[in-house]
């Protein structure tokens, strides 16, 4: 009888230890389910965010920081102390530091404006490298961020000559608002350079912006026009516009700046900004290139790009001077996140750094 019993109790344990280990087999295998995206057909996948934009992002400190570019030292500030160094500053001295500050391609312009403001405020004792970094900072005058409009597309044009870095600048510029959580469309109306709208097409997959673009040759208003039209669409934030930097037909190409500008504004929206981007490298010939455009268009800002490298500082006192506009961003680098906002107190540091 008792074995009876036993292999009972034996056939009931192992029916219990079954069930169990069914059981947990089921939820392990509910638990995978839920881990995995459903694919198969028929199914729909989860909804992915409608635009990267959507998903808020901390920027990381790389990303954000300010700076004053990153171009090569050439200590400006040893130099000057070295100058002041040799006894009373006499009009010898202020020749010479006119010729440091034009080596440094700061311009003629800004050099003898200057040496004028020094002047006016050396005594013997001061340290003039002080001196001339509080010059320095006041002719740049305050740091401005964009202007961008709350509750509306704000729309950003970018002009310049080809090679001076409008497109990687604008792949940049879309990166960083996305970035601070703006949705944010591009409008490829280069339309005349090879490949231009098909670079832009990666930089703003890159960085997560819509962009609109036809085919090579079509009409960069028309493109302009349909921007303007998809960005209200996806409810952008900012329209950044890219434009041509030459043209193959006839129109002047400052002229057909000018229709773009007035295509966007009978599309429904405004230019906020129309920001110059300056290759910091062509020196004091870029300025007088980019002087054309500060008369056909109203820059509000400049963006030096390849301020980084071999590139000589000065160039941002003659950009500020001779153009009268403020740079806004520097470019330093080719990455994605080489772009930051310009910081006067950075740059004259580095200016004057020995
Ligand atoms: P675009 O013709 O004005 O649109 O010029 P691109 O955007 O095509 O840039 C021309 C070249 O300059 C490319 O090789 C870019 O990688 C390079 N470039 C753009 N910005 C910078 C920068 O800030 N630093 C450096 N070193 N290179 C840059």
């Amino acid at each position: 009888m008792w074995y009876i019993a036993i292999f009972t109790a034996l056939a009931l344990l192992a029916v219990v230890a079954f069930f169990v280990l069914k059981g947990r087999e089921r939820d392990e295998m509910r638990d995978l389910r839920s881990k995995t995206p459903n694919t198969g057909p028929g199914h729909v996948r989860d909804p992915l965010p409608d635009h990267a934009a959507k998903q808020k992002h901390t920027p990381a400190p790389h990303e954000t920081g300010a700076s004053g570019g990153t171009f090569r030292k050439e200590g400006l500030g040893a130099k000057v102390k070295e100058l002041f160094g040799k006894g009373a500053a006499g009009e010898q001295t202020w020749k010479e530091l006119e010729d440091l500050l034009i080596k440094a391609d700061v311009g003629p312009t800004a050099s003898a404006d200057l040496v004028q403001r020094v002047k006016v405020d050396y005594a013997h004792g001061t340290d003039p490298v002080k001196l001339l970094a509080t010059e320095i900072e006041s002719i740049l005058g305050q740091d401005e961020p964009l202007h961008l409009p709350k509750g509306r597309t704000g729309v950003v044009m970018v002009v310049g000559v080809n090679g001076a870095g409008k497109t990687t600048t604008i792949g940049k510029l879309a990166k960083r608002l996305v970035s601070e959580g703006l949705q944010v469309s591009l409008a490829a109306a280069d339309t005349f350079r090879a490949a231009a709208g098909e670079q832009l097409e990666v930089w703003g997959k890159r960085a997560g912006a819509n962009v609109v673009s036809q085919d090579r040759g079509a009409d960069p208003g028309a493109v302009a026009f349909d921007a303007v039209k998809s960005a209200h669409a996806h409810g952008s934030d900012v329209l950044i516009v890219d434009t041509a930097g030459r043209l193959h037909t006839k129109t002047p190409l400052m002229d057909e700046l000018g229709k773009v500008k007035r295509v966007i504004e009978k599309a429904g929206a405004q230019v906020d900004e129309t920001l110059l981007v300056l290759d910091a490298q062509t020196g004091q010939n870029g300025i007088a290139q980019a002087r054309a455009f500060t008369e056909a268009v109203e820059v509000t800002g400049v963006v030096l790009t390849k301020l980084d490298g071999s590139a000589k500082g000065g160039i941002v006192l003659a950009v500020r001077e001779e153009l009268g506009v403020p740079v806004r961003f520097v470019g330093v680098g080719e990455g994605a996140d080489d772009l930051r906002p310009f910081e006067a107190r950075m740059f004259s540091e580095r200016l004057l750094s020995s």
